[in-house]
């Protein structure tokens, strides 16, 4: 099995703008004082008209008033993925670039959108990628771009092997245990932790998007320029 950390590139580039509708609060960890915030989101868990809708943004609260908004959405999601602080909740909105038309487009290394044609060709070859819906529209014209109606919905998983860390910047605390503060140079993963069938999954101690080789083979069919694959280690 080959895995690639898949990046937008240069990395540092947003390549259009946007945000989940909706978000869980961030707090501040109660021990070390570090942020606990996600990036990532997922854009088929719609909240409209089922909380109090103004609570869910991006925002900083306390621990306790996180779980609370946590539970809430548990409670209307019982089989629902893992709730981090900072995660959005879909549909994925915002605006594209006047003549943009790149095939993968991205919104920050977390949030991927597909165009249609280029998420039909990557079907046709076989894979199944999962995505909600996004929401763009023209930066210039505010025109609706339908052609950019897909952000990838990636499975979170808990799959980081220790090994990253001596290639990263880290923190280790009672309370919230050990943190990855920036981009690891090398990512290492638990190989037994990865699911076989997935095109695309998100680490969750790194939020790296993590892509397979026949994802990455299909892409590079694509002769996408603006997204980069670099090969990670399994141990
Ligand atoms: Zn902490």
């Amino acid at each position: 099995m080959k895995l690639f950390r898949v990046e937008p590139k240069p990395r540092w580039a947003d390549q259009a703008d946007g945000a989940f509708t909706w978000k869980l609060p961030s707090f501040k960890c109660p021990t070390c004082n570090l942020l606990q915030s996600e990036w990532f989101g997922y854009p088929n868990l719609s909240l409209q008209g089922k909380v109090e809708e103004g609570l869910y943004q991006a925002r900083l609260v306390t621990k306790y008033d996180y779980l609370q908004l946590a539970r809430t959405v548990e409670s209307l999601f019982p089989d629902c993925p893992p709730l981090y602080p900072g995660t959005g909740f879909g549909p994925f909105r915002g605006t594209v670039g006047h003549g943009e038309k790149r095939d993968c487009l991205w919104v920050s290394p977390q949030k991927l959108l597909l165009k249609e044609t280029a998420y039909d060709q990557l079907a046709e070859s076989g894979l199944r990628i999962g995505t909600g819906p996004a929401v763009m529209e023209d930066f210039k014209t505010y025109q609706a771009r339908p052609e950019y109606r897909r952000v990838v919905d990636l499975k979170v998983i808990c799959c980081m092997a220790v090994q990253t860390i001596e290639f990263a910047e880290f923190r280790n605390c009672s309370e919230c245990g050990v943190r990855v503060l920036k981009r690891p140079e090398r990512l290492f993963l638990k190989k037994k932790a990865i699911p076989e069938d997935l095109p695309l999954f998100m680490v969750r101690e790194t939020a790296s998007i993590i892509a397979n080789e026949e994802f990455a083979k299909a892409v590079k069919s694509l002769k996408v320029k603006n997204t980069a694959f670099e090969p990670v280690d399994l141990v």
